[in-house]
């Protein structure tokens, strides 16, 4: 039975993402009725969001469950019959010279690659406190491989350009990871898995109750929010941008604009390009190509000189194939994960461009082809080899995601330890005045980022909520 009190407590939440949603659904499954949901986009899930190319339902945020032992988004995936893609071992690799790698060397790249990530987190752990704030993941990285392989240079070069690889986990350049904190993004472990019919199921099935009582107020920005005490009593006043105003007991914050600046965010941006068919499976010319894999499910570019971007900008780009996914998701598509300067290069080329007009697709093109030229059975004359379909996400330039992809403690932050707590708690603001902040920035360190995060960080704001409420 739900407390009295609790029915009567006044609850907004800015933001139908899925922290807010979260938090939502834990305080109505409780009891609370007097919940409300304000958010400034038409639309729910925030960075978890889909849109069609050429017809196929793809993700343009999060598409990973990250980190699947004991994760509650693996529990909702099984419960909705979200069909899971685990993340193949076997993978392409293209070197700075546009040339495919043999599968020996490349097995050896990512093996040395994920010994040097690991060898980086202990090292973070173990020293942490004596660590230059201004040193990088990558310094380390160099430092460590040239040590261990300085006598072949070429190998060398290329598990340097293997270690910008990391840039794609955290939509900012590798050279740019803060080594000193990285130690605090410790993943629980488990083999990541891609959602092969996207998160809408699990997005559709967070914001059930919330969607079916009609909780939500879309198109609606919070602009603005003050105290206002009474005797003993305090109650929060929030203002929308269209100036109407509405008092509330608690108030749940999940955007993440506010919250940043003393972080850092990634630029992960992604890029879906759809053919008429997949091409680079069709007959295994490749003579890297084995009859059990004729060509690996991902492909990892190397920095470059043949792709169009500007020098000096770390050009790395890792491409899923989406055509591996599992009979019934299978798609001609080629998902580009893009990030950091490189990321911010592709999206300001088409920032002021109609989508899928012939300005647009040529501009993405421009910085596709190059890469995807390069993969097995491409031909100029084969019209198989043209996208149908060509589309980039923006959201670094989106003030509704904070203008980024995710959380990423960048060299430079010299107390991300203190920041972090901090936000999670509110400063301590929650229980005696009723304001909380959700979202992926205030999870556990180990879930920082990703959804798992948001959904955990959701659950444990209502939690506290319910406890000052039912006392
Ligand atoms: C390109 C990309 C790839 C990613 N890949 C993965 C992945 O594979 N796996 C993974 O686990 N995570 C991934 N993530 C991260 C994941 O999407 C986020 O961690 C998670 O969705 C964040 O949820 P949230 O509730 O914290 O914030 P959000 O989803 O940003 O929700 C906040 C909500 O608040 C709304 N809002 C903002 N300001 C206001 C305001 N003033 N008034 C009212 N409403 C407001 C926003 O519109 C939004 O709906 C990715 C993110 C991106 C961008």
């Amino acid at each position: 039975m739900p407390s009295d009190r609790l029915s009567k407590a006044r609850v907004a939440i800015i933001g139908a993402g899925v922290s807010g949603l979260r938090c939502a659904d834990v305080l109505l499954s409780a009891g609370a009725t007097n919940v409300k949901v304000f958010e400034a986009r038409d639309r729910i899930g925030g960075r978890v969001h889909q849109i069609r190319s050429s017809g196929h339902l793809v993700d343009l945020g999060a598409n990973w469950i990250h980190s699947t032992n004991a994760n509650p988004i693996l529990q909702l995936a099984h419960e909705t019959n979200t069909q899971l893609f685990w993340r193949p071992s076997t993978q392409a690799t293209v070197g700075s010279d546009g040339k495919r790698r043999d599968a020996k060397t490349t097995a050896t790249l990512r093996e040395r690659f994920w010994a040097y990530i690991d060898k980086a987190h202990e090292y973070s752990a173990q020293h942490a406190a004596n660590i230059d704030p201004e040193t990088s993941l990558m310094e380390f990285i160099k430092v460590t491989a040239t040590m261990e392989i300085g006598q072949d240079p070429d190998f060398l070069r290329d598990l340097l350009n293997e270690a910008q690889r990391y840039g794609q986990f955290i939509g900012n350049p590798t050279s740019t990871q803060s080594l000193k904190f990285l130690c605090m993004e410790d993943e629980p472990g488990g083999t990541d898995a891609f959602l092969a019919n996207t998160y809408r199921d699990i997005l559709g099935y967070m914001a059930k109750q919330v969607v079916e009582k009609n909780l939500v107020h879309f198109g609606t920005e919070i602009k603005h929010m003050s105290m206002e005490t009474t005797g003993e009593d305090s109650s929060i006043l929030v203002e929308t941008l269209q100036g109407i105003s509405e008092t509330f007991d608690e108030v749940v914050i999940s955007c993440i604009r506010m919250a940043i600046e003393n972080l850092g965010y990634g630029r992960l941006e992604k890029l879906y390009l759809t053919f008429p068919t997949a091409w680079w499976l069709e007959k295994p010319q490749d003579p890297l190509a084995t009859m059990e894999d004729p060509y690996p499910c991902f492909t990892h570019f190397h920095d470059n000189a043949y792709g169009k971007h500007p020098p000096g900008l770390p050009s790395n780009v890792v491409v899923i194939s989406l055509a591996h996914l599992p009979d019934g998701f299978a798609q001609p598509t080629l998902l580009f994960y893009i990030h950091g300067p490189c990321g911010t290069k592709v999206v300001q080329s088409v920032e002021t461009l109609e989508p899928h007009s012939d300005t647009y697709n040529k501009a993405i093109d421009g910085f596709a082809k190059p890469y995807y030229s390069r993969l097995a059975n491409y031909s100029d004359h084969n019209s198989s080899c043209k996208p149908i379909s060509h589309f980039c996400s923006s959201w670094q330039l989106d003030p509704l995601a904070g203008k980024g992809s995710y959380t990423n403690i960048q060299t430079g932050s010299t107390q991300a330890r203190k920041d972090l707590e901090t936000l999670r708690d509110g400063a301590g603001l929650g229980e005696s005045t009723g304001l909380w902040f959700v979202g992926e920035h205030t999870a556990p360190a180990a879930y920082l980022a990703t959804v798992t995060g948001a959904y955990l960080s959701g659950e444990r704001v209502a939690n506290r909520i319910l406890k000052k409420w039912e006392s």
